[in-house]
C-alpha cells in the first residue's frame, strides 16, 4: 500500500478505477452514486476540497441514508490521497479565483471578477459563439448568456456546468491535440476530424440526434415548442415572460442536466442514454419542487405548482415505459 501513499490520482479517473475505491467497494455498494452523477474523482470535490456529507447530499440529491458509505470513501480518499487534487474544468482565471478561498457564493463572485476584469477575455468568447452559430449575438442575448450561470438552477454544481458551457472550458480532441501533436483531434463518436468545442457538444451527427430525441421528450412533456437552437439549448438564449416561468424553469433544467451528462460521457462513444438523463431529470425534478417549497417557506404559487406537478407525472409515466 506504500506506493498508493504517493500515488497521485487524476481527478479525471473514474472511482471505480481507484483502489482505495474498490476497497470501498468491497463491503459497500456503490452503484446507485453512478446513476446520481458521481462518476469520477472531481465528482467527489469542490473547490479543491473534498465535499462534506450536506454538500454531497445537496449536489448530488442523495439521502442521508448513504451517509456510511459516504464516510468510508472519503476516508479511503484521505488515507491514500495525501495531496488535494485541482479540478481540471476550469478555466485559469477562474482557479485563481477558486483558490483564493472562494465561499459559497462563488459563482456570483467569480462572475462578477470575469465580468469586471476580463471584458477583452468576454469579448473574445462572443466571438468565438458568434463564429460557431454564424450568427451575431446582441447584447440583450449576450446578457442573456451570461446571466444563465445564475438562473439555470439552485444548484452549484449545475450552475458550473452551465459556467463550463458558456466559458467553454472542456478539453476537445481538437484543443488537445494542438497541446499534445501525439494526441488523436478526431470525435470519439462519429470520427470526424477536427472535433471542436461546437462539434463535440452539438453539430456531431450522434449528439444532434441525441438533442432531436431529448427536444422532443421537453416537448411532450412541458406540452409547448422550445426553439431547437443552439442559442436556446446551449446558452439559455430564449424568449422568456411571465407566464412562461416555470415552463422555463423546468426547461432550464431538463437541458443543462443534458449538458451534464454529454459533459460526463466526453469521451464516449454513444451518446448519452435517453433513460438515464429521463430518470436524472424526474430527480431533480421532484428536488426542485421541495426546495421552491423551502425557498419560500410555503407552496409556490398554485400555478406553479400545477405545472410542475404535470411535469413530474408526465415524467414519472415515461420513466414507467420499459422497451418491450
Ligand atoms: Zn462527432
Amino acid at each position: 500500500m506504500d506506493s498508493l501513499e504517493t500515488q497521485p490520482y487524476s481527478p479525471l479517473l473514474p472511482l471505480d478505477s481507484v483502489p482505495a475505491i474498490q476497497e470501498v467497494q468491497a463491503t459497500h455498494d456503490l452503484s446507485t452514486w453512478k446513476e446520481s452523477g458521481i462518476e469520477e474523482m472531481r465528482d467527489l470535490f469542490t473547490e479543491g476540497l473534498l465535499l462534506t456529507f450536506p454538500q454531497f447530499m445537496e449536489t448530488f440529491n442523495i439521502s442521508q441514508a448513504h451517509f456510511l458509505k459516504y464516510k468510508a470513501v472519503s476516508t479511503a480518499i484521505t488515507k491514500y490521497w495525501s495531496s488535494i487534487p485541482i479540478e481540471p474544468n476550469t478555466t485559469p482565471s477562474l482557479h485563481a479565483i477558486l483558490s483564493q478561498g472562494a465561499s459559497r457564493k462563488a459563482v456570483s463572485a467569480i462572475y462578477s471578477t470575469l465580468l469586471t476584469e476580463h471584458t477583452h477575455s468576454l469579448n473574445t468568447l462572443k466571438e468565438k459563439w458568434e463564429d460557431d452559430l454564424s450568427a451575431p449575438l446582441s447584447e440583450t442575448q449576450w446578457a442573456q448568456a451570461k446571466a444563465q450561470i445564475k438562473v439555470v438552477s439552485r444548484n452549484m454544481r449545475l450552475k458550473f456546468t452551465q459556467l463550463n458551457y458558456l466559458h467553454r472550458t472542456y478539453l476537445t480532441p481538437h484543443r488537445l491535440s494542438k497541446i499534445y501533436t501525439t494526441a488523436n483531434a478526431t470525435c470519439p463518436r462519429c470520427n470526424q476530424d477536427t472535433a471542436d468545442f461546437i462539434h463535440m457538444v452539438w453539430q456531431c451527427p450522434v449528439i444532434a440526434n441525441a438533442w432531436k430525441i431529448i427536444l422532443n421528450n421537453i416537448t411532450d412533456i412541458i406540452e409547448a415548442d422550445i426553439p431547437d437552437t443552439p442559442e436556446s439549448c446551449l446558452l439559455g438564449i430564449r424568449h422568456t415572460n411571465k407566464h412562461t416561468k416555470h415552463r422555463n424553469k423546468f426547461t432550464d433544467l431538463a437541458l443543462v442536466l443534458f449538458k451534464r451528462q454529454i459533459a460526463m460521457n466526453w469521451k464516449a462513444s454513444k451518446a448519452p442514454e435517453l433513460k438515464v438523463w429521463l430518470r436524472i431529470l424526474l430527480k431533480w425534478a421532484i428536488a426542485e419542487v421541495k426546495a421552491m417549497k423551502e425557498a419560500t417557506g410555503r407552496e409556490c404559487n398554485p400555478e406553479g405548482k400545477i405545472l410542475w406537478d404535470s411535469y413530474i407525472q408526465r415524467l414519472t409515466i415515461k420513466n414507467d415505459i420499459r422497451p418491450p
